[in-house]
């Protein structure tokens, strides 16, 4: 069954969220990414402008408290990766910056972003994904060391398909030795899609003490034969698994609550794009920008990824 109602939940600190790809390009070529995801020759604003498009963003919400979510392909391989982060962190209604990364650039841009993390507490999260054809995992955990030292959260996603290495036990042992120290390292699989796996569901199991509350659950409402049920979850994994992420026509938050700006500075109210064209373009000091005071009616047949379902979405 469909999922009826998703919901801020009333009890934690809800987001507005903005997702930003800074650079398609990436250290990596994945088999299972798309080749769009890390494509060597994808357009890259310069740092001026970066660093300009987050002030205008700044300007855009000023009474929200907004998470700034960076990703890519790799968002930590543009030169001015740091400089745009320590541009957002400088902003009061940037409560979060949170950087997806697979950690694979030299240690001194770790450094950099990990100072950061000391200078303003609370406010620098990384997921940092471990991809088992590419990744080396001594260098990964000393990159993750360094940021928890400094203070920063960290959601480690280990990339897993049907066949899982068996070095997933290694990494999660070393991983375990640094969560003695560091309570708020998580460490979680996460599945390339439409993997179904025992040896991933193990995986979980083997990592599911480590719970973290970062802003992402939400307060959701579906029908289980018949049963209306109420229950706050914060992996979206197992809705898209099950085909729950049914919300074409639903009344969706996105715009009013969410943000995606690509890798060219076009903006739209969420990443998967539902107007045919974008909002105004965040890299062009002439472009009109303004947010949209209402939210969409879904066009989509599905919704493909937890950041998107995570939006609140409720049945009209
Ligand atoms: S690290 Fe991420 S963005 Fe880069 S190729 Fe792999 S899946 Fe794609
Ligand atoms: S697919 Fe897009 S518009 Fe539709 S519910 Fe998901 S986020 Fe909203």
């Amino acid at each position: 069954m469909p999922l009826i109602e998703v919901r801020a939940p009333s009890d934690r600190t809800f987001f507005y969220e903005v997702h930003w790809v800074v650079t398609r390009r990436c250290t990596y070529a994945c088999q299972y990414c798309p080749a769009h995801r890390h494509n060597p020759r994808a357009f890259e604003a310069d740092a001026n402008v970066l660093v300009d498009g987050v002030t205008r963003l700044a300007s855009l919400l000023p009474s929200h408290d907004v998470r700034l979510n960076f990703s890519g392909g790799e968002p930590t391989r543009h030169k001015a990766f740091p400089a745009l982060v320590e541009a957002a962190l400088a902003y009061r209604c940037i409560r979060r910056c949170r950087v997806l990364s697979n950690l694979s650039m030299p240690l001194d841009v770790y450094r950099r972003l990990a100072g950061l993390g000391a200078r303003f507490p609370e406010r620098l999260q990384f997921v940092a994904s471990f991809h088992f054809a590419h990744a080396k995992p001594a260098a990964f955990v000393s990159r993750v060391s360094l940021l928890l030292e400094s203070g920063v959260d960290v959601l480690v996603k280990l990339v897993l398909g049907a066949v899982v290495p068996l070095s997933v036990v290694e990494l999660i042992e070393d991983l375990r030795l640094l969560r003695a120290r560091h309570r708020k390292l998580v460490i979680r699989p996460q599945r390339v899609r439409g993997t179904e796996s025992e040896y991933v569901d193990q995986v979980e199991r083997m990592t599911s003490d480590t719970p973290t509350d970062w802003g992402d659950s939400r307060a959701v409402t579906y029908l289980d034969r018949e049963i209306l049920v109420h229950e706050v979850r914060e992996e979206f994994d197992a809705v898209i698994a099950g085909g729950r992420n049914l919300f074409y026509g639903y009344s969706c938050d996105a715009g009013i609550g969410a943000l995606f700006v690509n890798n060219d500075g076009s903006v739209h109210s969420a990443l998967c794009r539902p107007e045919a064209k974008p909002l105004f373009n965040l890299y062009d000091p002439l472009s009109d920008a303004s947010l949209p005071t209402t939210g969409v009616i879904c066009p989509h047949e599905r919704c493909e990824c937890s950041a998107s379902i995570r939006i609140p979405k409720r049945v009209v």
